[in-house]
């Protein structure tokens, strides 16, 4: 058994070199590769992931797997082997299904309709889009088809970000957050605070970041932070961490602060999963919502605290002085937490947020499943948006282009974004428990109670179990979205 065991791990340790070699050459292509090398990078990348691909769906994968089986029955449900032999299981079967012409077609579908989507989005022209997003959407169905039908057949496609997780939870989730989120969203203002416009040089955005991530546990050991587009955070072992982020000079929401301050928090998540599942598929966080949680709680429930800009607001004078001067922290707090309409999802606002991401997840669920044609997508968005947010549409780069997301047929992602933001209070409060003197620590700028509670509750546990196994074990309890309710009434009453 031992000798069959090692075997598999050393598979799987290959096949995570691959992958790490092959995110090594995506995010070098995002930071630092000169457009000349784009057609080259894309065969690579595209050798890495097949290479990777085929090794693990590699029958002798699947046998060593199965003669495991009754080891796994033997051991701990929560020992790291069981763990790493359950969830390469899952992982497996999920990929078998998937006919390898299939999974290659999909790539290449996605990289040039990701490409179009580009061109579409600058030119405002969704009729430049549109044939690409049918061809996408054709792909879709054929690997939905792969799989067993389900309850709900958006199940399927939840399923990539979200294991086990029914829509049928998330209906009932968002059913309850949208009028809640309506009705806060009439504090929505247009004030602005004439110092917000700055001027905001890069240098000092680029030292007054690192200052807090660096406060926050990011250290210089295991990370890095490098300028790009569209700012990501990837990793190629606990130790390796590269966060990206955008340096905006005209207004303060466009500063890299909390852009960093997100990405860290992903960053946070990987570097704290436990060093036993180095090399291994369980050496990542949980889910994509686990994931946003974590981007939230750092960016959100801290970085939009009082406490907080308490601790920052005299740092942010010292490195931006003729803008900054006798503004205060609480001045400065309530800028960061304006509530305002804006057409922009990446843009939001934390009430309005979870309007833009509603309104996804119902259009995205029309388009595969509910009959509605890619020809009435821009009218239906824009329909919906005007009737969740209260705006007109001025054209389909603020509408149904704005967002790269369909074009590489990643439905079922959207919700994530909004189940994090629930999670990341539920995951806060809970903390609280173990670190009640939070906000004082936040205030005197010590981080790091806060980070070892999620560090040991949360990060440490990597892909062990699913999603809600993994909720249940840090808040002792499903997904619920009073507590959510409650921070954002909260909040809205303190700043109105
Ligand atoms: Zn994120």
């Amino acid at each position: 058994v031992e000798e069959r065991f090692a075997e598999l791990k050393r598979r799987l340790a290959e096949i995570d070199d691959l992958h790490m070699a092959a995110r090594l050459a995506a995010w070098d292509q995002q930071v630092t590769m000169p457009p000349g090398g784009a057609a080259a990078r894309a065969e690579q990348l595209a050798t890495l992931n097949r290479i990777a691909h085929e090794k693990f769906v590699d029958e002798a994968v699947g046998r060593l797997l199965e003669e495991l089986g009754p080891w796994e029955a033997s051991l701990a449900r929560d020992s790291d082997e069981a763990s790493l032999i359950r969830v390469s299981r899952q992982d497996w079967q999920k990929a078998t299904r998937v006919p390898a012409e299939l999974a290659a077609e999909q790539a290449r579908v996605h990289s040039e309709s990701m490409q179009a989507w580009a061109v579409a989005r600058a030119n405002a022209d969704y009729a430049a889009f549109r044939p690409w997003l049918d061809r996408v959407l054709e792909v879709k169905h054929r690997y939905i088809a792969c799989f067993e039908s389900a309850a709900d057949p958006y199940d399927i496609v939840l399923d990539d970000f979200e294991r086990d997780m029914p829509t049928a939870d998330v209906r009932r989730l968002f059913g309850r957050l949208k009028p809640v989120l309506t009705e806060l969203a009439a504090a929505a203002t247009d004030e602005v605070q004439s110092w917000e416009a700055g001027p905001w040089p890069r240098d000092p955005q680029y030292a007054i970041s690192l200052e807090v991530i660096r406060a926050f546990g990011a250290d210089e050991r295991s990370f890095r932070l490098d300028p790009t587009v569209h700012p990501f955070c990837t990793n190629f072992s606990t130790n390796d961490v590269r966060l990206t982020t955008r340096y905006g000079e005209k207004s303060f929401h466009g500063t890299s602060l909390f852009s960093t301050i997100h990405e860290a928090g992903h960053g946070l998540y990987e570097h704290g999963v436990s060093p036993t599942l180095e090399r291994t598929p369980l050496r990542s966080g949980c889910s994509s919502a686990l994931h946003e949680s974590q981007s939230r709680l750092w960016e959100n429930v801290i970085g939009r605290s009082l406490p907080f800009w308490r601790w920052l607001g005299p740092r942010m004078e010292s490195h931006f002085p003729g803008v900054l001067a006798g503004v205060g922290a609480e001045r400065m707090h309530r800028a960061a937490n304006r509530v305002r309409r804006s057409h922009i999802r990446v843009d939001a606002d934390e009430i309005t947020y979870g309007l833009h991401v509603i309104l996804r997840f119902e259009l995205e669920q029309q388009l595969l499943f509910g009959g509605l044609s890619t020809a009435h997508l821009p009218d239906a968005w824009n329909t919906a948006f005007e009737e969740t947010l209260g705006l007109a549409v001025p054209d389909d780069a603020h509408g149904c282009l704005q967002d790269v997301h369909w074009s590489l047929g990643l439905f079922g992602y959207f919700p994530t974004y909004q189940i994090g933001n629930v999670l990341s209070v539920q995951i806060w409060d809970r903390l609280l428990a173990g670190v009640p003197d939070a906000d004082e620590r936040i205030e005197g700028g010590d981080f790091a109670a806060i980070h070892a509670w999620l560090r040991d509750n949360l990060y440490v546990l990597g892909r062990k179990f699913t999603p809600s196994e993994t909720i249940e074990r840090v808040v002792g309890g499903p997904i619920d979205p009073e507590p959510y309710i409650g921070y954002l009434r909260g909040k809205v009453a303190a700043l109105g």
